[in-house]
């Protein structure tokens, strides 16, 4: 069976189906290759799969020619969840190598989820009608990871699943480089928990603080956290989302709080695309975000005066 494969977003970062998808079709002794318009055109292939996992990207642009076309991924299903991979590609190991030359990192990196869910219900995230209300456990390391040197996991709320010391376990004993792409949540910090990312090589490290209303019980967390690992601003980022249901002043006195706890703020702006250029939000954004100059100028106000 000849198997073309096409990545929608293409946003220079692997996409995780359809590596799992390559290496199920290799174990069958299936041929796989990347889908091209022009010689599928004169002899397609026996199927595409195409996976788009954000919406915002557009959809492929050129006429896919095969005698089966399957599509995937958030970005085809949203809202909805949409169809997940059979059991015996899901737990695969990825077929890395398809990504090598376009993405070079790949060679040296293994990307996964030990968990899937969270029990949060956040309104502006699909992972919870996606995945589910609850962190559960779907695979231990070794699933994915054979020796590289950093392990990227795509997990949504890792430390809310029950599992999470063994999970911890493994990835400390990994020695490799972890990087929680998706972020850790601050709210169920313990001492206990901090302990053992301070064990893991962490280079650096996300949270978020979305809501404004969380902010007495946030702020002793965090605080309790730096303590804890004595880690530097540069190794503490914070995601702070704006333009969902905050004033521009709750906004401010975030970026401000995190700024003097010793974190590293970084403004997310929801619906961003809808946001007129120009609008001081987007303002805040540039500021915020760019280290230097947020660095060298400590009041947004002095900021936007100078501009
Ligand atoms: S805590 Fe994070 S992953 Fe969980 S629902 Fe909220 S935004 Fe999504």
């Amino acid at each position: 069976m000849r198997v073309e494969l096409i990545d929608v977003d293409g946003h220079g970062f692997p996409n995780l189906p359809l590596m799992k998808i390559s290496a199920y079709h290799k174990s069958r002794g299936d041929s796989v290759g990347w889908h091209n318009p022009l010689t599928a055109w004169l002899n397609p292939p026996d199927r595409v799969y195409m996976s788009k996992v954000f919406t915002f990207t557009p959809d492929y642009q050129h006429p896919v020619n095969a005698q089966e076309i399957i599509r995937g991924g958030t970005g085809y299903s949203y809202p909805d969840g949409g169809a997940e991979l059979p059991e015996e590609i899901e737990h695969i190991y990825p077929d890395y190598s398809i990504y090598f030359e376009k993405i070079p990192e790949v060679k040296e990196t293994a990307y996964g989820f030990l968990t899937r869910g969270c029990p949060r219900g956040c309104d502006f995230c699909i992972v919870g009608k996606k995945e589910g209300r609850a962190a559960k456990k779907v695979a231990d390391l070794s699933e994915f990871w054979r020796g590289q040197k950093n392990i990227v996991l795509l997990d949504a709320n890792l430390f809310a699943c029950k599992e999470w010391r063994g999970l911890s376990d493994q990835l400390i004993d990994s020695g490799a480089w972890v990087d929680f792409s998706q972020g850790c949540d601050i709210r169920i910090m313990t001492q206990e928990k901090a302990g053992y990312i301070k064990r893991m090589k962490i280079k650096r490290i996300h949270f978020a603080w979305d809501r404004y209303e969380d902010k007495e019980a946030i702020i002793p967390k965090f605080k309790e956290f730096r303590e804890i690992t004595g880690w530097e601003r540069k190794k503490l980022g914070v995601y702070v989302l704006c333009n969902f249901n905050t004033t521009f002043e709750q906004d401010l006195e975030r970026v401000y709080t995190l700024r003097d706890l010793g974190y590293a703020p970084y403004v997310m702006l929801y619906d961003k695309q809808n946001i007129p250029a120009g609008h001081r939000l987007k303002r805040l954004q540039r500021w915020v975000n760019n280290r230097i100059i947020f660095n060298s100028c400590k009041d947004f106000a002095d900021y936007d005066c100078r501009k």
